[in-house]
């Protein structure tokens, strides 16, 4: 009986709650858990919802869902205990409630003891042998060659379970094309078997995970009999179920369907499951499906879930899936749903969209995304010893090329170091065009307007603050240009494997390595780029060392320190300086590790086919990040910029000059109150000062620098090359202290922009004060550090 059959006024027990993962999550979250009794408040038929009292509340359900719910009426308790002999030896009347309620309880408990499994798998993969075998039943074994489209049932009563099972014909998918593939997802669909058992093919393990990838995406309670794992043995192939297992959110048990060899664990976890007893048995995963795909499910999900009726029935993303690949039943399904116009309005979008971007249809795109994702898990997992098919496809002849054991990282370093050095090289010239540009209308702005502040606050406030940001814009986009080229090729997937194993050793992830190189260019982006990072931990950690690679903003305090303090070794002491930050990201991400909780959710890196990547999609995906920049950092450092303008300006002192300005303004007097705090690192108040303003923006530090060593005199035009602002500074400063002074830069919090995006990317405030906080301890030492050893290396 289901609850959705119980009239006004009647009791019911539950037995279990049917249905795809989300659903059945959902009304245990509610209330609706076996064993407990309900009882109908108010079920009229043309009513939805229905009233039911569970726990002591009112709850309304709709009749749909009220058809998933699995109960035991009084009227059911009352006739078993006429007839069962068990249930008559209990004490009391017949119509004693308490004795009502022990049967109720007893027939539920019993009921629930009832197990309903499926067997799903390709053809020949054993199913039938597991069967035959569990089920002590005698089926014909052999080639089945889909004539009969039909179930069989067999029972096994194991550890006081009754379990039943159901062998379904063999399938390579769940699509709509032949009649078993349908009636496969029907019966799935309809019949809610508790527990399914994908049964695998182990000598033939890649085609047959395709239909292990469709069968994740309905949600169901899944398990993996790894079947004809004799053969694998004999092979000499090396699998690693558990890593497997892990990845794929599910219990993997090997079996041998000849012999019966590991049908008892089989069974096991199948109770395991089904009773819930560890969440780690079974755990939903959704298969990523690449940016544009994820991106394509996004637009069309929460459209197909407003139909509540769907819910109840089916996970919305494998609908959503579904529809997108062409799927002729959910097309049908969908087509009495009272948006279908924006449903298939949004899927034509997104048709043409993955044309323009992959040049392929909606449903190979899918069916790639998901043999990438099966590539990845075996790839971290499977190792053949022969391996028997032939490589020859383009994707197999690059990868023995860029995943070769000798060549893979000179391959990596020299792309890497081809990446930065155009960046940098390239970018100059446009750079140079902003900056000019900028400074030719501030001045045209500045002759314009009358003196005053409002024209200072415009020029220097305003028009300087957005040429900051402005300034960068060639570096990041010509830095995501190439990113984006490496990333729609498919070389980033390949790239995150092969220092997969480094990164693990610091506690992160290969998919944490492309973030952290972008950080080299701007970290805002890199940030934002973590969310291609699973696993909260990974994610978490990756954010919180990105500050330490030195973004482009940092680099001209560098050039200009290293040029003046070094102007043999400059080279040199940049790449020292690099490379202390990304140390220092080492030793945080293991001193990180220590502390933050894992939640265990290890993920597998997609591994696509190389392609010839659009010009459309690469010039989106860099526009995109381009667009990300402008927008969370002009925000920010715009207002920052104005703000810390405005601290520098006033109080006014009219008629002094603008070091004196600078000294005496709120700005200055802060830095007069840091100073003791720095000073053991060897800076004076106007490096304090400096370093102020590059809270707001790194590139901040050297405009408020030359302001404030722009003493009259003092700072006019040097003719050894070197700038004023350098000969000024090597005038005042010692060595060591400007080694101190790179340090700390590298090091300490990297920019309102950054700790805005941390904020936004974590979720939490907390994170990126901690984190802000962290960086200036780690800051501080270093460049106390650097400043004492530089005092007896530069006396
Ligand atoms: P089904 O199509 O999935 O029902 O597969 P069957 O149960 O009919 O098995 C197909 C063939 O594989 C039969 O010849 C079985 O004897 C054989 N087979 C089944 N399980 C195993 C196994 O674990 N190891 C080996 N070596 N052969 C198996
Ligand atoms: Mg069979």
């Amino acid at each position: 009986m289901v609850l959705a059959d119980l009239a006004t006024g009647e009791k019911a027990v539950i037995v279990r709650v049917h249905g795809h993962g989300s659903f059945r999550k959902r009304l245990i979250e509610m209330g609706f858990i076996k064993g407990k009794e309900i009882r109908v408040v108010l079920n009229a038929p043309l009513r939805d919802p229905i009233e039911y009292e569970i726990l002591g509340y009112r709850i309304g359900l709709r009749r749909e869902e009220a058809r998933q719910i699995e109960v035991v009426t009084e009227q059911e308790a009352l006739e078993a205990l006429r007839s069962d002999e068990h249930l008559q030896a209990l004490p009391g009347d017949l119509e004693d409630a308490q004795r009502l309620s022990r049967a109720l309880a007893h027939l539920a408990e019993e009921r629930n003891r009832n197990i309903r499994v499926a067997l799903v798998g390709n053809p020949n993969c054993g199913k039938t042998s597991l069967f035959n075998i569990a089920a002590s039943a005698h089926e014909h074994v052999g080639n089945y060659s889909g004539v009969t489209v039909d179930a069989k049932e067999g029972h096994v009563r194991y550890k006081d379970y009754d379990i039943t099972l159901v062998d379904l014909p063999g399938t390579y998918s769940l699509s709509a094309y032949s009649p078993e593939e349908l009636y496969v997802r029907k019966n799935l669909l309809e019949t809610m078997p508790d527990v399914v058992i994908n049964v695998v093919d182990a000598s033939n393990i890649e085609r047959n995970l395709y239909l292990t990838t469709q069968l994740i995406d309905m949600n169901l309670r899944l398990v993996m009999a790894l079947n004809m794992y004799d053969e694998l043995r004999h092979k000499g192939d090396e699998l690693d179920i558990k890593q497997l297992g892990y990845l794929l959110g599910m219990t993997v048990c090997p079996t041998v369907g000849r012999t019966g060899e590991g049908i008892p664990e089989l069974l096991d976890t199948v109770i395991a499951i089904y009773e819930q007893a560890d969440p780690k048995l079974a755990r939903h995963i959704h298969i990523n499906h690449g940016k544009e795909l994820e991106r394509s499910i996004k637009h069309v999900q929460p459209l197909i879930a407003q139909n509540e009726e769907l819910k109840a029935h089916y996970s919305t993303r494998y609908l959503t899936i579904k529809y997108l690949e062409g799927d002729r039943e959910v097309e049908e399904q969908l087509s009495g749903m009272p948006n279908i116009q924006d449903i298939a309005f949004a899927r034509a979008d997104e048709a043409v969209n993955i044309w323009e971007m992959m040049e392929c249809s909606l449903e190979s795109a899918i069916v790639d995304a998901k043999y990438a994702f099966i590539q990845g898990a075996l790839a971290e997992t499977y190792k053949q010893f022969h391996a028997d098919r032939p490589r020859h496809t383009i994707t197999d002849k690059i990868d023995a090329l860029v995943t070769n054991q000798w060549l893979a990282f000179p391959i990596f370093l020299l792309l890497l170091w081809f990446i930065f050095w155009a960046t940098f090289t390239i970018g100059q010239y446009p750079m140079d065009w902003i900056d000019a540009g900028v400074n030719w209308f501030g001045g045209k702005v500045a002759g314009w307007m009358p003196a005053g502040w409002f024209r200072d606050l415009l020029v220097d406030g305003i028009i300087a603050g957005c040429g900051s940001v402005l300034v960068f814009l060639p570096n990041i986009l010509i830095l995501y240009f190439f990113i984006s080229i490496l990333e729609d090729t498919g070389y980033m997937s390949r790239a995150a494997f092969i220092v997969d194993k480094l990164m693990h050793r610091i506690g992160l992830h290969g998919k944490s390595f492309i973030p952290m190189v972008m950080g080299f260019g701007c970290n805002v982006p890199a940030i934002m780029a973590t969310r291609a990072i699973e696993n909260r931990k990974s994610r978490l950690i990756t954010i919180a060392i990105i500050p330490f690679m030195s973004c482009a903003g940092r680099l001209p305090i560098f050039l200009l320190f290293a040029g003046a303090f070094f102007p043999h070794n400059a080279a040199t002491a940049l790449m020292g300086i690099y490379l202390l930050g990304v140390l220092l990201a080492i030793l945080s991400a293991m001193v990180l590790g220590k502390f933050i909780k894992d939640d265990e959710l290890p993920f597998v890196m997609e591994l696509p086919p190389y392609r010839m990547p659009t010009a459309k999609a690469i010039g989106r995906h860099t526009w995109e990040m381009g667009k990300q920049y402008l927008q969370k950092m002009a925000t920010t450092i715009l207002l920052f910029s104005i703000a810390i303008w405005f601290l520098g300006y006033f109080p006014r002192h009219e008629g002094a000059t603008a070091a004196y300005q600078q000294e005496h303004s709120y700005i200055g007097m802060v830095g007069k109150t840091v100073e003791p705090a720095l000073e053991p690192l060897g800076f004076n108040w106007m490096m304090d000062v400096g370093l102020l303003t590059g809270i707001g923006a790194k590139e901040l530090v050297i405009s408020s620098l030359g302001v404030m060593y722009a003493q009259e005199g003092e700072l006019t035009e040097v003719d050894d090359g070197d700038t004023a602002l350098q000969a000024a500074l090597k005038a005042s400063i010692p060595v060591a202290a400007a080694v101190a002074y790179m340090v700390f830069v590298l090091l300490y919090f990297p920019c309102i922009a950054t700790f805005v995006a941390i904020k936004n990317e974590t979720g939490k405030w907390r994170w990126a004060i901690l984190l802000c906080l962290y960086t200036f301890l780690v800051a501080w030492i270093c460049a106390f550090a650097a400043f004492r050893l530089g005092l007896l290396l530069w006396p």
